[in-house]
């Protein structure tokens, strides 16, 4: 016969099992000089359809829904998870819904926040096949303009490869990657549709295409690694050139986030300013003019 006291133990374990909160533990934080101006709490949003805003105040993650699951886009720093959870949640979602992870760039402000939504999620994670190495090592790659610099994040344990044009599904939702190499060899953006009734969109994650290094590193090439300058060219056309109403950057200062909420606050009843069909072509036209800088700066050299 069990004891009272026993009993009582046993109980208030069933208990506590039962009414743990749920929720994703986030990996030790990272500090750098803007991350904790990146990771202020921002309100999740209602982008167009079915996609959603769910990052930070300084670095995006997007949310895609449907009543077979979520996919989200980047998972911003380890710190930004319990964030992300409070964002998808105040939207009516289950972060447990979470089926697939895809990630932009292997650096720590994007890909920080995986490992600890995996975990908690069991969804799969992908990404370009150039980055899969990267993210299972938690480093970036040997040949990112931006190694020098060392900067880890959690290493992930289950990442799939993807090339560029192919199409992952959740349910219904269809994502199609698009290799856009040169801030980081895996550089991919994502593309994919989503509908308010019969007026649907052609949506764009705009991978980093910033040529942005740590000291040392040639874009133009050198003894250690050949020019990188022309996929980076053909990156940035890719991006200009994509079905884009709508362009989510992978930091929201990119395509002005901030300003086009403004605006759809000052004008509730308005058109939605986040359609905005210029938006990748303008991105690209500014990533290479200052590609183009670059390279004017490293030839002078
Ligand atoms: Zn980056």
């Amino acid at each position: 016969m069990i004891s009272h006291a026993a009993a009582t133990v046993v109980l208030s374990a069933v208990s506590s099992l039962v009414q743990a909160p749920s929720r994703p533990q986030p990996d030790a934080p990272i500090k750098c000089s803007s991350c904790e101006e990146w990771n202020q709490p921002r309100d999740a949003f209602k982008v167009f359809g079915n996609t959603y805003y769910v990052g930070v105040a300084g670095v995006s993650s997007v949310l895609i829904a449907s009543d077979d699951g979520l996919i989200l886009v980047d998972g911003a720093l380890p710190q930004s998870v319990p964030l992300i959870d409070a964002a998808i949640r105040s939207l009516g979602f289950e972060t447990e819904d979470i089926k697939l992870i895809l990630n932009g760039h292997a650096h720590y402000d994007h890909a920080g926040g995986i490992n600890s939504l995996q975990r908690f999620t069991g969804a799969r994670v992908a990404t370009g096949s150039a980055a899969v190495r990267s993210l299972t090592q938690g480093m970036p790659s040997p040949g990112d303009p931006q190694a020098g610099y060392g900067d880890g994040f959690p290493p992930i344990a289950n990442v799939e490869g993807v090339a560029d044009g192919d199409v992952l599904r959740v349910g219904e939702l269809a994502i199609t990657a698009h290799a856009t190499p040169g801030h980081t060899p895996g550089g991919t953006t994502w593309s994919w549709s989503s509908c308010e009734e019969a007026h649907c969109l052609d949506i764009v994650y705009a991978d980093s295409v910033s040529a942005v290094s740590a000291p040392g590193f040639r874009f133009t090439g050198d003894a250690t690694h050949p020019s990188i300058i022309d996929s980076f060219r053909r990156s940035i056309t890719t991006v200009s050139e994509l079905p884009c109403d709508i362009m989510i950057g992978a930091h929201p200062f990119v395509g002005d986030l901030d300003g086009k909420l403004e605006q759809r606050k000052q004008h509730p009843d308005g058109s939605n300013p986040f359609i905005d069909p210029g938006a990748c072509r303008a991105l690209a036209g500014d990533a290479m003019r200052s590609l183009d800088a670059r390279i004017a700066e490293e030839t002078a050299k």
